[in-house]
C-alpha cells in the first residue's frame, strides 16, 4: 500500500524535477489551469487535495506515471513508463525552452513571430560565398565514406595552417580534431575529462552548452563572474576566489556569447597565470573570433601559454554563415604531455563517434584560405557593423535599459532596471514580450546568469526589422509592470 500522502508525493515529483511552486504556477497559467501560488501551498501543507483534472495536470507537467498520484494497493509496473535520464535533471538549455516552446505553439497558429532569439546567419539573409557551396557540390561524391575520425588531411592541414596564424604554440596535425559543430566537441571535451564532481570554471553569463555539457558529463560548473562595468571582461578576483582543489579547467568565451566582448591580452595573460598557479587545462571557444569590429585584434589565449594545456575551438558555422553544415573543429596546443592520458580519452570518443561529416569537412581548406567575405559585414557600411551601430543606439534610448557597446560577434545583452518594471522574474519577462509583442528574446537566466536583469538580443535581422522591434520594445516597457 502507498504510504506517500498527496502532499509528500507531490513535493517529491517537484523537487526531483527541480521545480519551485513559481514554476507550477507560470505552467499552469501559460496552459490556462486554474492553478494559483495558494493552491499549490494547499496541496503542500496537506489541507487540500486538488480535483482530478487538476491531479491529471500535475501528473503531464511533472512526468510522473499515471497513477503516481492515487492510492493504489497495486505495485507501479515501473518499466512500463519510459522517462528521461536523472543525468539531465540539473541540465538547463534555456536557449531553446520554454519561452521557444511558446513562440513555437504561436507561430503553429499562425502567429508571425520577430525572432531575436538564435545566432543562425543564413534565416537573416547573409549568404555563403558561392565558391564554398560550388567546391562542397563538387567534391561530395568523393565525401561518402568516413573520413579519418579527426577528419580529411586537408582539412586539418588548414585548420593547422590557421592555427599557425593564431600563433597557437606546439600544434601538430595529430592535435586537431573536426567536430559536427563547434557543439559535438565541446560536448566530447567534457565527457572525457569530468569525474562526478570534478569542478570547472565556466563564465557568467555563458553559451549555456558549455555549463549543460559539463554537468551531464557529472562535472559542476562553477561561475565566474564577467564584469559589465568592466566592458563585461572576467573578474579575475572572482575566478581566483572560486578556484578548489577540485577545479580541472576554466573555459574562457572570446569573443563572447551572449555579451560581444572582445577579451585583451592583460585579462588574457591574467587567466593564463592563474591556470599556470592551479594546473587548470584552458578551454577557449573562439567561434566568434573572425567577426571582431573597430579595426581590434583578436588574441588566442593559448598564444599566451606554450607550457599549458589548451584547448582551442572554432569552426565556421558564424564566420561563414553555414552553421547548418555543422563544421567545426579543436586543436590542443601548448603542453600535452600534462594531459596524455585525457588525450587518450578524447582519441577514444573521436574514434567512437567515427568522423565528423565529411562533405562539411571537405570545404574547411577553400574557407579558410583567400578572401574571408565576413571582412565585409564587419566594417562601415556593412550589415554586422551597421546592425550593431543600431541596436546599441536603439537599446540604450529606451528608459530603463542600458548596454555596454558589442565588440565582436553578433549580440547584445542590455541590462533593465528591474526596480522600475518590478521584474523579479526575467523569464516571465521575455514570456510577457513574446505573448504582448510577438518578440522572442532570451532572458538571462538562460546564459546562466543569475538575476533577473537581462537579456539577450541577436542583432542579425536587418535594420528595418530591428526597428519594428525595438518600437514595440518600447512601447511595452512604457507600460510594463511585472505581477
Ligand atoms: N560556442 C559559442 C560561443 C556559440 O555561440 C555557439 C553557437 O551559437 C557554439 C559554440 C556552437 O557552434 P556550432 O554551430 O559550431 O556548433
Amino acid at each position: 500500500m502507498s504510504t506517500q500522502t498527496f502532499a509528500q508525493k507531490l513535493q517529491k515529483a517537484m523537487d526531483d524535477r527541480g521545480l519551485r511552486q513559481a514554476d507550477i504556477v507560470r505552467l499552469a497559467q501559460k496552459d490556462g489551469m486554474p492553478i494559483g501560488r495558494s493552491h499549490i501551498s494547499q496541496y503542500l501543507s496537506g489541507k487540500v487535495k486538488p480535483r482530478s483534472e487538476i491531479t491529471d495536470y500535475l501528473t503531464y507537467i511533472l512526468g510522473v506515471r499515471p497513477d503516481y498520484f492515487q492510492d493504489n494497493d497495486e505495485p507501479w509496473q515501473e518499466k512500463a513508463f519510459f522517462r528521461k535520464s536523472h543525468k539531465l535533471d540539473n541540465v538547463l538549455y534555456d536557449v531553446r525552452g520554454p519561452v521557444v516552446e511558446l513562440a513555437r505553439e504561436m507561430e503553429l497558429s499562425g502567429t508571425h513571430i520577430l525572432k531575436l532569439n538564435i545566432g543562425n546567419p543564413a534565416p537573416f539573409g547573409f549568404r555563403t560565398p558561392d565558391e564554398i557551396i560550388y567546391d562542397m557540390s563538387s567534391q561530395l561524391t568523393d565525401c561518402e565514406g568516413y573520413s579519418d575520425s579527426k577528419g580529411l588531411f586537408s582539412a586539418r592541414k588548414a585548420i593547422m595552417q590557421y592555427a599557425q596564424l593564431k600563433h597557437l604554440p606546439n600544434v601538430t596535425m595529430e592535435d586537431i580534431y573536426t567536430g559536427n559543430g563547434v557543439s559535438e566537441l565541446i560536448n566530447l571535451s567534457m565527457s572525457a575529462l569530468l569525474d562526478n564532481g570534478d569542478e570547472i570554471l565556466i563564465p557568467s553569463p555563458d553559451y549555456p552548452l558549455w555549463t549543460a555539457c559539463a554537468t551531464l558529463a557529472g562535472g559542476k560548473a562553477v561561475h565566474y563572474l564577467c564584469d559589465e562595468e568592466n566592458n563585461w571582461y572576467p573578474d579575475i578576483a572572482d575566478i581566483r576566489s572560486k578556484i578548489t582543489s577540485r577545479t580541472k579547467a576554466i573555459v574562457v568565451i572570446n569573443p563572447n556569447n551572449p555579451t560581444g566582448s572582445l577579451y585583451p591580452q592583460e585579462i588574457l595573460q591574467q587567466i593564463v597565470d592563474l591556470a599556470r598557479e592551479y594546473h587548470l587545462i584552458i578551454f577557449s571557444d573562439e567561434i566568434y573570433d573572425r567577426l571582431v569590429m573597430d579595426g581590434l585584434k583578436h588574441v588566442s589565449i593559448a598564444s599566451l601559454a606554450d607550457d599549458i594545456f589548451c584547448v582551442t575551438f572554432s569552426g565556421l558555422s558564424k564566420s561563414h554563415m553555414i552553421a547548418g553544415y555543422r563544421v567545426g573543429w579543436m586543436i590542443l596546443s601548448g603542453n600535452k604531455k600534462l594531459a596524455s592520458d585525457y588525450i587518450q580519452g578524447i582519441n577514444m570518443l573521436s574514434n567512437m563517434r567515427l568522423c565528423s561529416n565529411v562533405p562539411g569537412q571537405s570545404i574547411i581548406q577553400t574557407a579558410l584560405g583567400g578572401h574571408q567575405s565576413v571582412n565585409n559585414y564587419i566594417v562601415p557600411g556593412g550589415r554586422i557593423y551597421e546592425q550593431r551601430e543600431f541596436i546599441y543606439d536603439a537599446v540604450n534610448r529606451i528608459s530603463g535599459l542600458s548596454a555596454y557597446k558589442p565588440q565582436a560577434a553578433f549580440y547584445i545583452f542590455p541590462k533593465i532596471d528591474t526596480a522600475r518594471f518590478n521584474i523579479h522574474d526575467d523569464e516571465q519577462f521575455a514570456l510577457d514580450l513574446l505573448k504582448e509583442k510577438k518578440i522572442l528574446i532570451v532572458h538571462g537566466k538562460g546564459f546562466n546568469w543569475n538575476k533577473p536583469d537581462h537579456f539577450r538580443i541577436v542583432y542579425l535581422p536587418r535594420i528595418e526589422i530591428l526597428k519594428e522591434c525595438m518600437e514595440k520594445m518600447a512601447d511595452f516597457l512604457a507600460g510594463y509592470r511585472q505581477r
